[in-house]
């Protein structure tokens, strides 16, 4: 075979092993319901490990293949771990889904070197290392990747400079990595959601002391149901989007628009 050539897309085996972070709540939960009712092995990596555990019993109830496994992004080691154990867990994986993130409500001049670091490790780091701890399998598996980037990543949003900083880094990430793994037959791509219905916008703007602001952008249909996230999620890793790669898939309703 020509070695410069691109490997023709593979159809993923019908139960495919997913590889969900951030998956006890919010945008990766609702992930983990998708998978398993599509028929996946689902693995649910958390720091809140008891709600991980919570979402993987219910879908266990349900009759799917679900495991929940404790790891702190922000350590590198951890992340080893996870690679670990999750190859464990049901032989190798085929999808990883880096979703995992956190907010910082501050702008640049707001925030400690400290909180950047852990901003960095969680939401940027922890992507670079996971991706390559578990590439053998992806590329064994002609896997795929999806990460989950942010609008915040495309546009800068005021006080939040340090959080847009990392996701447009997500952004880049994926389409470097998607250009060094193209001849593997490996896919990357990441969504860029904009205000979704989760924990985490509860909690930025409580700490903004602006919890009005969410109660309002609810009323006005503005906030994405967690579940329309992961739908897109889903479409990017399935074999619809077999010639899909390199992509930051905006998933808005249009609010970039306005
Ligand atoms: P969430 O806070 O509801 O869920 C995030 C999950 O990640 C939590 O279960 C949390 O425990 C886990 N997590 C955080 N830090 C961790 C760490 N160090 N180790 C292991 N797990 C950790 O948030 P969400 O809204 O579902 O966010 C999911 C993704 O979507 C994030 O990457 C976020 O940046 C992104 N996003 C969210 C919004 C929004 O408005 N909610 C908008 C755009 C993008």
């Amino acid at each position: 075979m020509n070695e410069l050539a691109i490997p023709t897309p593979t159809a993923l085996p019908v139960e495919p092993v997913v590889l969900i972070t951030g998956a006890a709540r919010g945008v990766g939960a609702a992930c983990a319901r998708r998978f398993a009712a599509d028929g996946a092995a689902v693995i649910l990596a958390d720091l809140r490990i008891a709600e991980a555990e919570q979402v993987a019993q219910s879908l266990r109830a349900g009759g799917a293949q679900a495991v929940a496994l404790s790891v702190d992004l922000a350590s590198p080691e951890a992340v080893a771990d996870l690679a670990v154990h999750a190859r464990a867990a049901f032989g190798h994986v085929d999808i990883l889904i880096n979703n995992a993130g956190m907010i910082l409500p501050k702008g640049f001049v707001e925030a400690s070197v400290e909180e950047w670091d852990q901003l960095q490790a969680v939401n940027v780091r922890a992507i670079f290392l996971l991706c390559r701890a578990l590439l053998p399998d992806l590329q064994q598996q002609r896997g795929c990747i999806v990460n989950v980037a942010s609008t915040a990543g495309l546009r800068p949003q005021f006080e939040n400079g340090p959080y847009c900083a990392a996701k447009s880094t997500v952004i880049m990430l994926t389409q470097s990595l998607a250009q060094e793994v193209l001849r593997d037959g490996v896919r990357v791509n990441c969504v860029c959601p904009g205000a979704i219905d989760t924990p985490l916008l509860e909690e930025y703007a409580r700490a903004r002391g602006d919890e009005c602001a969410v109660v309002k952008m609810r009323e006005n249909g503005m906030l994405l149901p967690p579940e329309d996230v992961a739908d897109a999620i889903a479409f990017l890793a399935s074999r619809q989007a077999r010639s899909i790669t390199g992509h930051a898939l905006v998933v808005d309703r249009g609010a970039l628009l306005m």
